[in-house]
């Protein structure tokens, strides 16, 4: 079986355009243009180029970003005052905090101060418990989980009762993923850098989500044949060919897998375009509800 290539970048796109045409209706209605504010701290490299990405994404869908850009060396107090003050901004419809932030700051009590209902990445502890219950509806679902979510859906649009195997557990990809699919009711199983026999474990999966930030860890072998495999990381892998001097790959052994699984993501180009995608939407989504 050679595998069904997920084109997150073009599936994305179809949905950008979706939320354009949704804005300039509102716009022709006299409705409020979506406002995303936007914070970054510090000098992390790929973190100045997602926010870049997104602020540009707002742009072409006529999203207003505001953008807050803060040295290394801010304060936790400096940036509380900012987040209350985009609460209380009406042109401000979604916040979003670029992590990670400097290791001195207080991540946890920074996201919590985000009203949950300007909260487009769904990571505020509000929508995060909201998430985590079955009977509970989170004002968002963090984004890069959504767009896995749409992106399986795109090849198994019922994924009730498959066996899901999410590698990596981290508040803003692999727990939410794993709680998503299992709302979803997929029989979920969370991996981590403790999970013993994980090449086993993933043997298990229908659907396997790789988000761990190790470039190539998912081997084929690891692989059920007929799974669909979404590979979620962003690895910068030297490269002197390339003028950045690395190019980019995911946490799966992609070549390989496409020979065996149902289908995959590709990276770049799969899961990245989606999260950007998602972040839209939910902007789009709460200056709805204002
Ligand atoms: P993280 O470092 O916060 O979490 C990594 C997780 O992997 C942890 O739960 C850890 O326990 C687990 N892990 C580490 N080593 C492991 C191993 N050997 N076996 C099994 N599990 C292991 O990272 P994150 O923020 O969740 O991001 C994960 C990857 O996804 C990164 O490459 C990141 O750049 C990428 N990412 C991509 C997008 C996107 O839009 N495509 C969005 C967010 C993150």
């Amino acid at each position: 079986m050679t595998a069904q290539i997920i084109d997150g970048k073009q599936i994305a796109g179809t949905l950008k355009d979706k939320i354009a045409a949704a804005i300039t209706e509102r716009s022709h209605a006299g409705l409020p243009v979506p406002g995303l504010a936007t914070v970054l701290v510090g000098n992390d490299p790929p973190s100045q180029i997602y926010i870049k990405n997104k602020i540009r994404t707002c742009q072409e869908l006529g999203i207003h970003s505001f953008s807050h850009t803060f040295p290394e060396e801010t304060t936790q107090a400096a940036l509380e005052e900012l987040v209350l003050a985009l609460n209380d901004d009406p042109l401000v419809h979604g916040i979003l905090i670029q992590l990670p932030l400097p290791p001195h700051l207080d991540t946890f009590r920074l996201l919590s101060r985000i009203n949950p209902q300007k909260d487009v990445d769904g990571i505020h502890p509000i929508n995060a418990g909201l998430l985590s219950r079955k009977e509970g509806t989170p004002w968002f679902i963090p984004c890069t989980p959504a767009g896995i979510l749409y992106l399986i859906q795109t090849v198994t649009p019922d994924i009730s009762g498959l066996e899901a195997v999410v590698i990596g557990r981290s508040a803003i990809v692999g727990m939410p993923t794993a709680q998503l699919l299992c709302r979803h009711d997929a029989t979920v199983t969370i991996c981590h850098s403790k999970t013993r026999q994980l090449p086993d474990i993933c043997r298990r999966g229908d659907i396997v989500v790789a988000a761990v930030g190790k470039s190539h860890l998912v081997k084929a072998a690891w692989i059920k044949p007929g799974a669909i495999v979404i590979d979620v990381g962003i690895n910068r892998t030297p490269d002197l060919a390339d003028p950045r001097g690395y190019h980019i790959t995911g946490d799966t052994d992609f070549e390989a897998i496409r020979q065996t699984a149902k289908a995959i993501t590709p990276v770049p180009g799969g899961v990245g375009p989606m999260t950007i995608a998602m972040l839209m939407q939910n902007t789009l989504t709460a200056a709805i509800r204002i």
